[in-house]
């Protein structure tokens, strides 16, 4: 299987690897210190598109395709992988443009996609992480219009946010088919919390967010009531191709980065490049990272044409995630002492790839996504009991 990386994904690849060492990486230093993105390094981000990657361009977006859409974003992750958290496409404007009304996109696309308004994935909940279907969050209908209650964690972009799909219970007792997912604007009934200090992806915003009934519109429900489910379920797929674009950038990066150090630095008297077992541990990485780029261009094809893509996705996600594992750590020995410095970039690639094997479902919850599915070619009946109301 070739895929063929087009001549604009190409060009939109060099924008973005620009960007990224004129701006990003500079400012990375800062961002690690602060906890927070520059609003110079939001500027030059929306001038370079950014935040229209995957948004049509009638709604003012790049108009990019999904593998484009992919490339990009791995070019971006081969800096601070924060920049594109806050930067890269984001899953409330996926969802607006795979199940939102031609109304909803109006309003919020065009400002979504020049950087203007920033906007959240607001699901998990305390009680509620890989069982997206246990969320307490509710939204009661009162005279035609619906208040929001409830809150939820580890929200990223949270603290920049302006807008947020929220996911909330509008009829309990249903389980997942009692959700329904709302396009909320921030306001003073919406409590943002101080961003989260983790121990990577410094800077992407991630925060507690309070919604304290927040009277909307029922025109603010993106899809059907009872359908959130659905929704969620779509978005999910693109978040979770993002997360293995985002593994592959920084893999990618990690191993350059380890190509041109051990062909420098000398010990014994020769290039650690020279040493057979160096050897050996490139050609692990590089191995893992082919086979991860090619499970993530497979995902995001078969998403492109119209398939349902989740076995895809998890595989791309699984692998790649995991993969990010395996090669940062093996960059950070590879660098020895300076692997461990936070003078040099190698040490933040390994904490900013950690969380791309929770967030967005959990390395655990891909494997049941992708063996529920064994049982549809007969194979594992019976294997994963509730594998369906996870995410
Ligand atoms: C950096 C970051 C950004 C995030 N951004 C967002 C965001 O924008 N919006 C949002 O809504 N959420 C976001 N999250 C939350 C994220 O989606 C959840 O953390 C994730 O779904 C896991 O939920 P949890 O943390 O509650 O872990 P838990 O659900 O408690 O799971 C902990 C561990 O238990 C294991 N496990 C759980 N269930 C099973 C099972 N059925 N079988 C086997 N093992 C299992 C897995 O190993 C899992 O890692 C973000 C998280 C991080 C770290």
């Amino acid at each position: 299987m070739t895929f063929v990386v087009s001549q604009e994904a190409q060009a939109v690849r060099d924008a973005v690897r620009t960007f990224v060492a004129r701006v990003a990486e500079p400012a990375a230093a800062e961002m690690e210190r602060t906890n927070a993105i520059p609003d110079s390094v939001l500027r030059a981000g929306a001038d370079v598109g950014l935040f229209g990657l995957g948004i049509p361009e009638e709604y003012g977006g790049a108009g990019t395709d999904l593998l484009t859409t992919v490339v990009a974003l791995e070019a971006l992750c081969e800096g601070p992988n924060a920049v594109s958290m806050v930067m890269g496409p984001s899953a409330p404007a996926a969802a607006l443009v795979m199940a939102g009304t031609d109304e909803q996109r109006q309003k919020y696309l065009p400002s979504l996609a020049a950087g203007e308004v920033i906007a959240s994935f607001a699901l998990t909940e305390s009680e509620a992480g890989s069982d997206a279907a246990a969320i307490r969050t509710r939204a009661v209908e009162r005279d035609g219009q619906f208040v929001i209650s409830g809150s939820k964690i580890y929200i990223g972009r949270a603290s920049l946010a302006g807008l947020f799909l929220v996911s909330a219970v509008t009829d309990p007792g249903r389980g997942a088919a009692g959700i329904s997912v709302f396009l909320v604007e921030s306001s003073d009934r919406v409590g943002i919390g101080s961003p989260d200090l983790q121990m990577g992806l410094r800077g992407s915003g991630g925060a507690e967010v309070h919604f304290d009934d927040v009277v909307v519109p029922a025109s603010a429900m993106l899809g059907q009531r009872g359908a959130g489910f659905d929704v969620l379920k779509l978005t999910l797929h693109r978040a979770r191709l993002w997360a293995a674009a985002r593994s592959i950038g920084a893999s990618k990066a990690a191993l350059d980065l380890s190509l041109s150090h051990v062909a420098q630095r000398k010990q014994f008297g020769q290039p650690l490049g020279d040493f057979q077992a160096v050897r050996m541990r490139l050609a692990d990485m590089a191995t893992d990272l082919a086979a991860a780029r090619l499970l993530v261009y497979h995902a995001a094809e078969v998403l492109t044409q119209g398939g349902d893509g989740g076995q895809e996705v998890s595989m791309a996600k699984l692998f790649a995630t995991e993969a990010a594992g395996r090669i940062t750590d093996h960059a950070v020995q590879l660098h020895g002492g300076m692997g461990v410095s936070s003078e040099y970039p190698v040490e933040r690639f390994a904490r900013d790839v950690r969380a791309y094997r929770i967030l967005d479902g959990a390395s655990d919850i891909q494997r049941l996504v992708i063996s529920s599915g064994l049982r549809k070619w007969g194979m594992g009946k019976g294997m994963v009991p509730g594998a369906r109301a996870t995410r």
